[in-house]
């Protein structure tokens, strides 16, 4: 088959990275929740983090596609990027509607790796997917902002040293439309934690350091407003392509690690005098999750050269990730049949990236509302809420 494969050197480098990371590694982590601060210090040290960030702020200015070619050679790798992705694209809500001044504050030093910033503060406990409700409130006091509330499911907030915080500014009920009212503040989380912040880690079936927040009057500087106060939904919207189009490289690398895997199980086990490969019984399965994932890389590289060229691609990148977190997860399953018993052994790190790649069916958005998106905005269903 043609390799199609864009931006070699890039892979070929982090493949040479993720190779200092081996499967002990992750198991270590996986056991006791611990966070690869090697690992992502690795990439820090070498760019990879930055690539999204223009050369003007120290980053290295490239396009989306570097970036994915990125997360998906650390994936195939056996290695996870979710414990630093967010440091690649988070930054974009500064970048689009920061100020000036707060991208020449903020910027290089994220370029760098002196600031961390891959805490993304949206989802809460009673609002679930449906954003607008949101209650976590950022009442203005004179030069500030005075937070309370609550949030679930924010990732690496004990390794992040600043966080985009979406919270309402103007209750729902007061706003002409359920998505005006809300806001973004930068959060110094160094400053915040135990003034107000409070992080409270949460065990999940994955490694993924994910915690759940409690803001008690903590006090923000109303300079760590992005943009306009009010307009924070839209700008969220704005950062999701992004995100959507960089998790579905991840749900590639996945899908190619676990064909990878499976295909040389399937060559090298012998059972009944043969290799297990030899049957089709065996061999389709994978052939099949092969083709999967390999339409899906089509539609992630189409995802990305439309957000390279700027051109609207909201459709693209949902349909993206959906497809590509499915093929992953196909991949997923039948590398574990493939592998009969020895699928569930810890040292075959194929449970581990099993229970990994289960996550992108539901976060950051789940499949059925890229699916309420695809009917209503593309076919023109009617809306169901
Ligand atoms: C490990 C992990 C890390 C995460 N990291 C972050 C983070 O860093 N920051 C952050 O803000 N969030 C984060 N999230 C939250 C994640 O984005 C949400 O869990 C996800 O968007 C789904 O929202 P929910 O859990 O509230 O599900 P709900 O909104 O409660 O939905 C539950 C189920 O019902 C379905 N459903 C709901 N409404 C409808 C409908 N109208 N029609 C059909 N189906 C419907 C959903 O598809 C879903 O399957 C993380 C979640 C996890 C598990």
């Amino acid at each position: 088959m043609a390799d199609t494969e864009t931006h070699t050197d890039i892979r070929e480098a982090v493949r040479k990275l993720c190779a200092r990371f081996p499967g002990e590694y992750w198991r270590k982590l996986d056991r006791e929740r611990a966070y690869p601060t090697e690992f992502v210090k690795a990439l820090t040290d070498k760019g990879w983090l930055s690539v999204l960030i223009p050369e003007q702020y120290g980053g290295a200015g490239l396009g989306i596609s570097a970036a994915c070619a990125v997360l998906e050679e650390i994936h195939r790798s056996g290695c996870n990027g979710a414990a630093c992705h967010a440091q690649m694209y988070t930054m974009g809500t500064v970048l689009r509607h920061g100020s000036e001044a707060q991208k020449q504050r903020y910027l290089p030093k994220i370029a760098s790796g002196e600031l961390r910033l891959q805490a993304f503060g949206v989802t809460e406990p009673t609002s679930g997917t449906d954003t607008t409700r949101i209650q976590t409130f950022a009442q203005r006091q004179g030069d500030k902002y005075v937070v309370n509330g609550s949030k679930i499911w924010i990732s690496r907030a004990e390794h992040s040293d600043l966080m985009v915080l979406l919270c309402r500014t103007s209750l729902r009920d007061d706003s002409a439309k359920p998505s005006d009212g809300m806001s973004v503040l930068l959060v110094d989380m160094r400053d915040a934690k135990g003034r107000g912040l409070t992080i409270k880690p949460v065990r999940t079936m994955l490694n993924h350091a994910t915690t759940e927040l409690f803001f008690d009057n903590l006090e923000v500087p109303a300079e760590n407003l992005i943009g306009k106060e009010g307009q924070g939904f839209r700008y969220i919207i704005d950062g999701m392509n992004a995100e959507r189009i960089l998790i579905a490289a991840e749900c590639i690398g996945d899908g190619k690690f676990f064909v990878d895997r499976a295909s040389a199980y399937a060559k090298d086990r012998e059972v009944f005098g043969r290799p297990i490969g030899e049957n089709q019984g065996v061999q389709f399965p994978i052939a099949r999750a092969h083709v999967g994932v390999t339409a899906a890389s089509l539609m992630v590289d189409q995802a990305a050269k439309l957000f390279e060229a700027d051109e609207p691609c909201g459709s693209e990148a949902n349909m993206a990730k959906l497809v590509a977190s499915e093929a992953s997860w196909f991949a997923a399953d039948v590398c574990i049949q493939t592998h009969g018993g020895f699928g569930f052994a810890e040292e075959y790190d194929i449970e581990r990236k099993f229970r990994e790649a289960r996550l992108y069916q539901v976060a950051p958005i789940s499949t059925n509302l890229i699916l309420s998106h695809v009917a209503t905005h593309v076919l023109g269903l009617p809306k169901s809420f």
